[in-house]
């Protein structure tokens, strides 16, 4: 999986020759890294930093979508669970945004932070204390599919995989469905706190990648939208993805 990123100066330099909106730029890319700040060498040798301004669980899901539609079914698995285990993470820092201070949250974090069953239990009192329900979990048998998958080897096939991240982005979007009716401003408030900062330098850039989970534009989106399809219906648009791109800001292609 490669991210399309872009270049802050070739952006910076088309402004200011005014033709932004007549010629494309190159999209420059790069291989998915845990700090989400990202070096860039253009095509046109222009060095700057990228922040990658999305959550990690959203990126996470896109990286096990992708390593499906490659055959690795047991990476996808994992991919999968560790996104839905990194929203559940999300989901508790965003229900106490707004009450409790940062570094306290940080604090009290540590204590669960090496036990998911723990973050699931805040999640699930957390999430009935916000939205007033119980929210939508992997069932019985998801849970010992997983299992078997991270700690017993277990070799899925391909349906199994993607049964198994449907099931996923169905929890994450209904709770982002139910976050933007309960938490309001906060929910975006909290999804910028934690998003990637590259802490004061000039020739720093960031953009947000269009990932499957989506918290600012889903769960619904617009008409047309391919992630408002199945899984099995998006993988032509991933694997298209994948190709060089270019950037264009104009409607049009000029002739
Ligand atoms: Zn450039």
């Amino acid at each position: 999986m490669l991210l399309n990123l872009i270049c802050g100066e070739c952006i910076k330099e088309s402004m200011k020759n005014n033709d932004l909106f007549t010629v494309e730029i190159m999209v420059p890319v790069s291989q998915i890294s845990e700090s989400g700040i990202y070096d860039v060498i253009c095509d046109k040798g222009h060095k700057t930093k990228v922040a990658v301004l999305n959550n990690k669980f959203e990126l996470l899901f896109d990286l096990g979508f992708n390593g499906l539609i490659d055959g690795y079914y047991r990476e996808a698995v994992s991919s999968f669970t560790a996104s839905l285990e990194r929203f559940y993470e999300f989901f508790i820092r965003a229900a106490l945004h707004n009450e409790i201070k940062i570094d306290v949250i940080e604090d009290v974090w540590k204590s669960v932070k090496s036990q998911s069953e723990h973050q699931l239990g805040a999640y699930i009192f957390l999430y009935l204390k916000t939205v007033g329900k119980k929210p939508l979990l992997l069932n019985n048998n998801a849970v010992s599919f997983r299992n078997d998958v991270i700690h017993k080897g277990f070799i899925p096939d391909k349906e199994q995989a993607l049964e198994y991240g449907e099931n996923v982005r169905k929890i994450v979007n209904d709770a982002i469905y139910e976050m933007k009716t309960c938490f309001g401003d906060t929910l975006y408030q909290a999804y910028d706190h934690y998003l990637p900062h590259d802490e004061g330098e000039e020739d720093s850039y960031g953009c947000n990648i269009t990932t499957i989970l989506d918290v600012r534009n889903g769960p619904k989106f617009q008409d047309g939208d391919i992630r408002n399809n199945s899984l099995s219906e998006m993988t032509p648009s991933i694997i298209a993805k994948r190709n060089p791109q270019r950037m264009r800001f104009f409607k049009e292609k000029l002739a």
